[in-house]
């Protein structure tokens, strides 16, 4: 059987982000140059990779970012009146709090305290709770939306299709599946969870799969349905002697599903690219005042 199409992330990333520059620059011709600012706590290595290319994102695309760095020792009030500066500056479009955050901190309450209007990752009860109405035209979560968004760059028919979704996390797994099954979307979505029985019949029953779980190489050829897409969301770090550096990054996909699926994303250079891609969109709506 011939190779899975590529759902090149970083290809639809670049389209994506010529249409966030043009809105970002006919904004800043208005006088209102989006604005991210983005808070770190502490020294986790992956999340100051993160946070570096957030930051170069919004030089690309023509963004102002403000980069507020505190060490692990940062106290919770300390943390919520950054935040609240944040929400008062006016000159401020987005705001995000790198996660995770040191263990003593705690994460709900600050996620809580952020203006909705400048929730650019889309986590505050307000925004998903919208999405949980329906309403889908506002500040979503980066992930899922990106996701959507490479769904939609494929021409990947989701009407009446049956989708799984591995994981309900907050972040990625629950939005995902009401992204799904909104409106306009009109998939027929299954949540799997670490609970669900039969979880490899379920992926076989599915026009397209979502998998965020956080398990290397999980899902396997013989779960997918021939001509199915596949999109691989997890990013899982594994030890491998035969690298320099001594592991390799895998996703929640074994690479051999390729051989079944129509369509596959990469990892890396799959759903990465669009998380940051969509951040910087909702940076731009928020600057928009589209809330
Ligand atoms: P979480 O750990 O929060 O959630 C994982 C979910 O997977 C849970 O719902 C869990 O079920 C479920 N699960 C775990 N094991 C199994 C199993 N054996 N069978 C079925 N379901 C299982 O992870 P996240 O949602 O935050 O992230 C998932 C993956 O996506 C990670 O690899 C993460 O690194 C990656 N990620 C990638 C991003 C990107 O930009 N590409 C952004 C965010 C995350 P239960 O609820 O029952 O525990």
């Amino acid at each position: 059987m011939a190779e899975a199409q590529r759902l090149d992330g970083r290809e639809c990333a670049a389209a994506l982000d010529q249409k966030t520059a043009a809105r970002a620059a006919a904004l800043t011709e208005k006088g209102v140059q989006p604005h991210l600012a983005v808070v770190i706590v502490g020294d986790d290595p992956a999340s100051h990779v993160y946070v570096r290319s957030k930051v170069k994102a919004c030089e690309r695309l023509g963004l102002i970012s403000t980069h507020v760095e505190r060490p692990a020792t940062t106290t919770q009030e300390e943390l919520e009146a950054i935040v609240d500066g944040l929400n008062a500056d006016a000159t401020v479009h987005g705001i995000l709090v790198q996660s995770p955050l040191p263990a003593h901190l705690d994460e709900g309450a600050i996620t809580d305290r952020i203006d909705p209007a400048k929730d650019v990752d889309g986590f505050h009860p307000v925004n998903l709770g919208r999405l949980v109405q329906g309403r889908t035209d506002g500040l979503l979560p980066c992930t899922p939306s990106g996701v959507m968004e490479m769904l939609r760059w494929a021409k990947v028919p989701l009407q009446g299709q049956r989708a799984v979704v591995l994981g309900r996390s907050r972040i990625v797994g629950m939005p995902m599946a009401l992204l799904l099954a909104a409106r306009g979307a009109d998939a027929t979505v299954t949540v799997v969870h670490s609970r669900t029985e039969d979880v490899a019949d379920r992926c076989r029953e599915a026009d397209v799969i979502v998998a965020a779980v956080g398990r290397p190489d999980m899902v396997q050829a013989d779960w997918v349905k021939p001509g199915a897409t596949v999109v691989d969301v997890g990013i899982n770090r594994v030890d491998d002697d035969s690298r320099e550096r001594g592991w390799r990054l895998a996703g929640d996909v074994h690479p051999d599903v390729s051989g079944v699926a129509a369509w596959l994303s990469p990892v890396p250079g799959g759903v990465g690219p669009m998380t940051i891609a969509m951040l910087m969109a909702n940076t731009v709506r928020a600057a928009e005042g589209l809330q």
